[in-house]
């Protein structure tokens, strides 16, 4: 969240509009606050949910709309450009960091955040014949003790 507050800078929306561009988006001014919040001046990769862009968009004073919002991030998801990330007891948050990574989410907390490690999961498995796995999504659930 702390990120997501910090100023909007012209860096910020040279960012986002880069990003416009290599994704071939329509530019909107919209579009490129939502962007100029989301992926910052691209040096950190944040978790975030709808709830958490709303309050933003608030504190900005910005006028974006929910289906804005929506489409904007569909299209992002679509695009490979943002991950979505749906939480074991319902849920969803987006990720900036599309790589292949897992995530823990703390149940007190509600907080999301990256394994360090990487997990590696084809020994475990027989899979079955002819088959290799594409993609594996782990959240690992905490709780504080
Ligand atoms: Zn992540």
């Amino acid at each position: 969240m702390t990120f997501l507050l910090s100023p909007l800078t012209q860096k910020k929306y040279e960012h986002a509009r880069t990003i416009l561009s290599e994704l071939n988006i329509r530019h909107t001014k919209k579009r490129a606050d939502l962007l100029a919040i989301i992926y910052g001046d691209g040096s950190q990769d944040i978790h975030f949910t709808i709830d958490d862009l709303v309050q933003i968009i608030k504190k900005h004073r910005m006028d974006i709309s929910l289906a804005t919002l929506y489409n904007t991030l569909r299209v992002l998801v679509d695009k490979g450009r943002l991950s979505e990330v749906t939480l074991p007891m319902g849920g969803r948050i987006f990720d900036t960091d599309t790589s292949s990574h897992q995530h823990f989410y703390n149940l007190d907390t509600l907080k999301v955040s990256d394994i360090p490690q990487k997990l590696s999961f084809e020994q475990h498995f027989d899979l079955p014949k002819g088959t290799a796995i594409s993609d594996v999504k782990v959240t690992i659930c905490l709780k504080n003790i």
